[in-house]
């Protein structure tokens, strides 16, 4: 297991763009390494998800996974099962006026939380790690996880996307002070996103 250095808020390589691999490339021994470090890199910190950026690597490659028994920063989300995207495209499937405000952290951008504007449908259309089409919805809290991902291989962080810069706290004051309302508000999603 090897674990890899985070990128923290100011680095440039989180602002980069990233550019996508061919098949050769994620068909390669050195990128299924990486893909491996990234998942024991985002399990071992807690993550709902890694983008290539975060650990230094302008790669369009990231992981996500939710698992509740494992994940304490997260407790609340809804399962997510491991999940690797390469090469991924978003698009927005639900109307404008139907987004959800989730409250987002990030590995990269240490003990801050805020509220972020998030599309409750998408599809997903990208490559697994075999480089075999993957093709699908997210909706809901799920939906927003996998925003929040894309987004920082595009070189976007949560804190771009702010609904309101008020909301920013430290992770003991949201746990402190938002966090009820916002788990009653992450109750209301699922019941009518199913995730
Ligand atoms: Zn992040």
């Amino acid at each position: 297991m090897t674990l890899l250095k985070i990128a923290q808020l100011g680095h440039p390589i989180l602002r980069e763009q990233a550019r996508p691999l061919t098949d050769a490339e994620i068909s390669l021994q050195e990128t299924q390494s990486f893909i491996d470090d990234m998942i024991d890199t985002m399990r071992d910190a807690q993550g709902a998800g890694l983008a290539a950026n975060q650990v230094y690597r302008a790669l369009q490659i990231c992981v996500v996974e939710v698992d509740p028994a494992r994940n304490r920063r997260y407790p609340y989300k809804p399962d997510i099962p491991l999940t690797v995207l390469i090469n991924p495209v978003l698009s927005v499937l639900s109307p404008e006026e139907n987004q959800f405000e989730n409250f987002e952290g990030c590995l990269s951008v240490q003990n801050l939380r805020g509220r972020v504007l998030r599309h409750p449908r998408v599809r997903i259309v990208a490559k697994n790690r075999e480089g075999e089409d993957l093709d699908f919805e997210m909706s809901g809290i799920s939906a927003g996880t996998f925003q929040h991902e894309l987004d920082h291989l595009g070189g976007i962080l949560f804190i771009d996307r702010l609904s309101d810069t008020r909301s920013l706290c430290t992770g003991e004051h949201f746990d402190r002070f938002e966090k009820e309302r916002f788990v009653a508000e992450v109750k209301a999603v699922v019941e009518r996103y199913g995730q």
